[in-house]
């Protein structure tokens, strides 16, 4: 993405950082002094989670992390950013992903280009890792054209660095990625071959995704926060399964999704 592209669609989101149009300005103006403050290596992320302005400002973190969601996600054709499976309807099952991750990079845990959005899956999955060389204390954010080891959502084409197939038939789905450059490979590798493994594993097992999904719409009926426990068991089942999912393919047993996805990104 050229720089021109980027200042045009800085603009844009101006305009649309809040759901009331009157709000934008003043939403703009609370963004640059946390941001202003995110500059000092301070994760503001959850302090934005948490504002709430004056009752009759409506200017809140919820309010525009949902104006960002809505803006982004209609950037990305509402797919996640890295398996472009649709994102669901619902805020719980489409989170804000910090691309440079929020750990390593505080400073950057509020810009505006290292934000995305992402599946529950992808978003859980990646979690604080830390992906490609950009120095943890760099102070400016990386410019497009130098990135070359990972796959940035906000600046590549997807299209351009992987390629997907998903086919379905009946209650049977089958997915695979092919990495078509470094960073599509670099993306291959890191995430979505556990990505494409746990779809095929779902569809293959019917009665344990029909469990998972019940457990996901129970807790999408209640606030972020407000079922600790349960978030955790979820969390948790997830790493196990994962954890499965790849000693599975590396012992050989029958993981299509896997095993597909890695012979064809190794053509
Ligand atoms: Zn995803």
């Amino acid at each position: 993405m050229s720089d021109e592209e980027q200042l045009l669609q800085y603009q844009a989101y101006q305009l649309q950082a809040h759901d009331v149009a009157t709000h934008s300005s003043r939403t703009m103006s609370y963004l640059r002094r946390l941001h202003i403050k995110a500059g000092k290596r301070i994760d503001v992320w959850d302090e934005l989670t948490a504002h709430r302005a004056a009752s009759d400002s409506g200017v809140t973190g919820p309010a525009i992390k949902r104006a960002f969601r809505s803006f982004v996600g209609n950037l990305q054709g509402n797919r996640c950013c890295y398996c472009r499976r649709w994102l669901q309807n619902i805020a719980h099952a489409k989170p804000v992903e910090h691309i440079l991750c929020r750990k390593d990079y505080p400073q950057f845990s509020l810009h505006f280009y290292n934000l995305a959005v992402a599946c529950f899956d992808c978003n859980l999955l990646k979690k604080d890792a830390k992906w490609g060389s950009v120095a943890v204390l760099s102070i400016n954010y990386p410019v497009a054209a130098n990135i070359n080891d990972f796959y940035h959502p906000r600046f590549h084409r997807y299209p351009e660095h992987v390629s997907y197939e998903r086919t379905e038939r009946d209650d049977i789905c089958n997915v695979t990625y092919t990495g078509l450059t470094p960073q599509g490979k670099h993306l291959c590798d890191q995430l979505l071959y556990i990505t494409a493994a746990r779809e095929n594993f779902f569809s293959n097992n019917p009665s344990i995704a029909e469990a998972m999904v019940s457990l996901q719409q129970f807790q999408d009926r209640h606030a972020p926060g407000e079922l600790p426990a349960l978030e955790a068991f979820r969390k948790s089942l997830n790493e196990s399964m994962h954890k499965q999912l790849d000693n599975s393919a590396l012992d050989g047993l029958p993981l299509k999704g896997r095993r597909a996805a890695k012979s064809r990104t190794k053509v």
